[in-house]
């Protein structure tokens, strides 16, 4: 039932959603085939040619060259590394339709109005300021302090920076006749004076620096404020409060302009505020963000691991800046994860240092950047020496203590990798300090004994429970595998049965009749076989339309664009299910009859059978079958034993 209305609103959802056009926002694409597919650089890999095919009248799309593919959800999964929920609440949004109940994540979020509502009233506040900064003339103070900074008026705009002045209600007076001082409460650009009632703006005489999500909406405000400002005492930044909408430790600062350039490079570079952040852009390094004056936590390691696999830790090179990175460095080897991470010398920030130097100097030094391992070597040996038997002692304890912090999750194949890297770690380590390996790994496992006794947990295995951890970093499910290049005759069988029922579905009833989805070896083609059952259970027709709406798994939806697409090209006759059935019923057969193991047989790949089976080949397909079989049946009747059985001569029908 609930099912059903599930399916529903996706349907609801998927038919007021244009492919083209979604597509269209982040592809340029040009018609092909009279204006029935369209094609563009894939967004998904670094396209030259363009691979990526939009087909309108099946709303689905397809990388021929990294294999991408599905429909609308799908893309924006992919596009925005989110889960099907959020997809789907995205396109809901965008096409203007409610959410029902059941889909909604927390248990008293806010309705999708109030949701809207918010979004508009930050996305108003965030023009107002960055009009103001741009052309009033009580905003020249703030213009000549960023152009102090070395922020150019370009990155002003791109940036979408502003300047609130310094008067109490400003925005108050601004929004009136558009939107309530509760529509401001909501998205905290106003307080309550304390006492006497009355409400005030939160920004006064600061520069704002807009935050964005994923999605390049506006949430909050980071707010600089003016060095020669009569407020200069106070809080140097100011971040708007938390909200529904914005979680600091959620968000980073211009992921939105990175994003593109994070996910092709597969770097991240990550720095410490909004003008480092802001003056990488400027200076051409456009794969940089910034964090929120927050440390950086297992969320930002899940968000940021979504869109790359490499994350580079540009911090100062002071101090506070060592320590930060210090922080950070197990929550990001507990994590599958390149972790870099570069000190700029002399203690200056990224934002001094491309002034002083320019970006070709700090793109030198972010490719000799260390491995987050190293560096914590690095800053030991510092502190310690090498020159001592106890100083090495030391160092060891430390890196030792570094390896029993990590979480690791247990199946989900990380603790393997973990294993592995610890081994390279453990083995450097002895090198390094002279010692033995054997001798580190005793002393790793006493101290995880130690551990564990203690109850503190904490040894490499246990399964990941992180505070705040979101669905995401849970283990995944396993991946549903691409069609094999060279696929086994079972494969193939399992692969033409799909292409029949996509093309004639109302044959799934006989199919139904015959074969269970647990003769099935492909685990991606059972999936899509259980559900064209399922649909067809439910009195619906099993198109590829009705399937792909009940599928939420990335790897399953690329599977089902590709046998739909291969349905299509291919265009099996409707005798095609006889001959499957017909594969199937002698394999049972020859199951039940056989004692020699049928795999065998059927491993076997079928040779020269190269693109979609077409009902010829299938044809050939089948008469080899039929000649293997009875060339085993024969070498089984020739045997001394002579245990015939009474089935073996009529396994040659036809
Ligand atoms: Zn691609």
């Amino acid at each position: 039932m609930n099912r059903l209305l599930n399916d529903d609103f996706k349907e609801q959802v998927r038919s007021r959603t244009d492919l083209l056009a979604l597509v269209g926002e982040s592809v340029a694409l040009r018609p092909q085939r009279g204006g029935r597919d369209y094609v563009g650089l894939c967004p998904f890999h670094d396209d030259h040619n363009p691979s990526m095919h939009v087909y309108t009248d099946r709303q689905s799309f397809r990388c021929w060259v990294c294999d991408a593919g599905g429909d609308c959800f799908s893309f924006v999964m992919l596009r925005d590394r989110v889960e099907f929920r959020e997809a789907l609440e995205l396109l809901a949004n965008r096409a203007g339709l409610e959410i029902p109940r059941q889909y909604k994540a927390g248990p008293a979020g806010p309705t999708v109005d109030a949701k809207q509502k918010m979004y508009q009233v930050v996305a108003w506040a965030e023009q107002q300021f960055h009009e103001f900064l741009l052309e009033s003339p009580q905003a020249l103070r703030a213009r000549r302090y960023l152009r102090d900074r070395g922020i150019s008026d370009q990155s002003m705009v791109q940036f979408r920076l502003g300047y609130h002045p310094d008067e109490w209600e400003w925005l108050i007076s601004q929004a009136r006749g558009k939107y309530t001082i509760a529509d401001l409460a909501a998205v905290k650009l106003v307080k309550e004076r304390d006492g006497r009632g009355g409400w005030y703006d939160c920004f006064v005489d600061r520069v704002l620096f807009p935050i964005r999500d994923a999605q390049r909406r506006p949430v909050a405000f980071g707010g600089r404020v003016l060095p020669d400002s009569r407020y200069s005492e106070g809080a140097k930044y100011l971040n708007t409060d938390e909200y529904s909408l914005f979680l600091k430790s959620k968000l980073v600062y211009g992921l939105d302009e990175a994003r593109e350039t994070i996910s092709k490079s597969d770097t991240v570079v990550v720095t410490e505020g909004y003008t480092d952040c802001i003056m990488a852009h400027q200076y051409g390094l456009k794969n940089v963000v910034g964090t929120l004056g927050t440390a950086l936590n297992d969320n930002h390691v899940s968000l940021l691991k979504r869109f790359a696999r490499r994350v580079i830790l540009m911090f100062d090179g002071d101090v506070a800046g060592q320590k930060a990175t210090e922080r950070a460095l197990v929550k990001f080897l507990s994590q599958e994860i390149d972790l870099r991470t570069l000190t700029l010398p002399g203690g200056q920030d990224p934002a001094d240092f491309l002034i002083a130097h320019g970006a070709d100097a700090l793109r030198a030094l972010l490719h000799q950047s260390v491995e987050a391992w190293e560096y914590k070597y690095r800053l030991v040996v510092e502190r310690y020496g090498l020159d001592s038997i106890d100083s090495r002692h030391r160092i060891l304890q430390e890196m030792l203590e570094i390896l029993l912090e990590v979480p690791a999750a247990e199946g989900a194949g990380l603790a393997a990798k973990w294993r592995e890297r610890e081994q390279i770690i453990v083995g450097r380590l002895a090198q390094r300090l002279k010692v033995g390996e054997a001798f580190i790994r005793d002393r790793l496992q006493d101290l995880r004994s130690a551990r564990q006794q203690r109850g503190g947990g904490g040894n490499g295995f246990r399964p990941v429970d992180l505070p705040g951890n979101d669905s995401r970093s849970q283990p995944a499910k396993p991946a549903i595998p691409p069609l094999p290049s060279n696929p086994s005759r079972d494969e193939q069988a399992e692969l033409d049965l799909l292409l029949a029922v996509f093309t004639h579905p109302e044959q799934i009833e006989s199919a139904a009749r015959q074969v269970t989805p647990a003769e099935f070896q492909h685990v991606g083609l059972r999936r899509l076989y259980e559900l064209c059952l399922m649909t067809h259970a439910r009195g619906e027709s099993p198109s590829f339309e009705k399937i792909s709406l009940q599928i939420e798994d990335l790897g399953l939806s690329r599977l089902a664009v590709e046998v739909d697409e291969r349905a299509r090209r291919a265009a099996p006759r409707p005798d095609l299910l006889q001959h499957l059935l017909d594969y199937y019923r002698r394999r049972r057969e020859l199951e039940m009859h056989s004692t020699e193991p049928v795999h065998e047989l059927a491993e076997e790949p079928i040779a020269a059978v190269p693109g979609p089976a077409t009902s010829e080949t299938l044809d050939e397909m089948a008469k080899e079958r039929l000649r293997r079989a009875m060339r085993l049946h024969a070498s089984r009747a020739r045997r001394p034993t002579g245990m015939a059985h009474p089935g073996e001569t009529t396994d040659a029908p036809v």
